[in-house]
């Protein structure tokens, strides 16, 4: 789990790379910064810091900042209660980011899967997205996605966004544990 030491460092590296992308948040939004590690431990390798702007029963934006190869692990949103799963477009805003998805699959990835969890990403489609590109990603579709070397800030715009009901390939993730410390 997150100490708090971590998080508030964590937090802290995050932020510089909002105003690298120069990107402007209030301090209330700041202080509730999150940190999602999904119980692995392994930070630098999987895990994403972000800003939650608003989360709505109708739709959701978001701030995601991800440091140089950071993994945010291959998922999807179900449809729940007969409501469809989220729909979500990611735009990179600084940085680099390689997102993958269900399809033909990249001859020679420009990402790799974390080690030792190879088998938790069977998605290979590649996406690159560079400032001010976006792509929108069905709901219930499989994806995940990587920094670039220098890390990247991504803005991301949904439909209400529930992480709890997030179904992850690798089974060693607990979607509760994708929260702030
Ligand atoms: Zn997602």
């Amino acid at each position: 789990m997150l100490n708090k030491e971590l998080y508030e460092k964590t937090c802290v590296k995050a932020y510089e790379y909002l105003v690298k992308a120069g990107i402007a948040v209030t301090e209330e939004e700041r202080k509730n910064m999150e940190v999602a590690e999904y119980g692995l431990n392994d930070l630098d390798n999987i895990g994403l810091e972000l800003i939650v702007y608003i989360n709505t029963m109708r739709c959701c934006a978001k701030e995601l900042i991800l440091f140089p190869g950071q993994t945010c692990p291959e998922h999807r949103h179900p449809s729940i209660a007969g409501e469809l799963g989220k729909e979500e477009t990611f735009r990179c805003r600084w940085g680099k980011v390689f997102l993958y998805v269900q399809g033909a699959p990249a001859k020679q990835p420009k990402a790799a899967a974390p080690k030792g969890r190879e088998n938790c990403f069977t998605v290979w489609h590649e996406i690159e997205l560079n400032p001010g590109d976006q792509y929108t990603l069905e709901p219930s579709t499989l994806h995940w996605f990587q920094a670039g070397p220098d890390g990247a800030v991504v803005s991301e715009f949904s439909t209400r966004s529930r992480d709890e009901f997030d179904i992850y390939t690798d089974p060693d993730i607990n979607p509760a544990l994708n929260r702030k410390a």
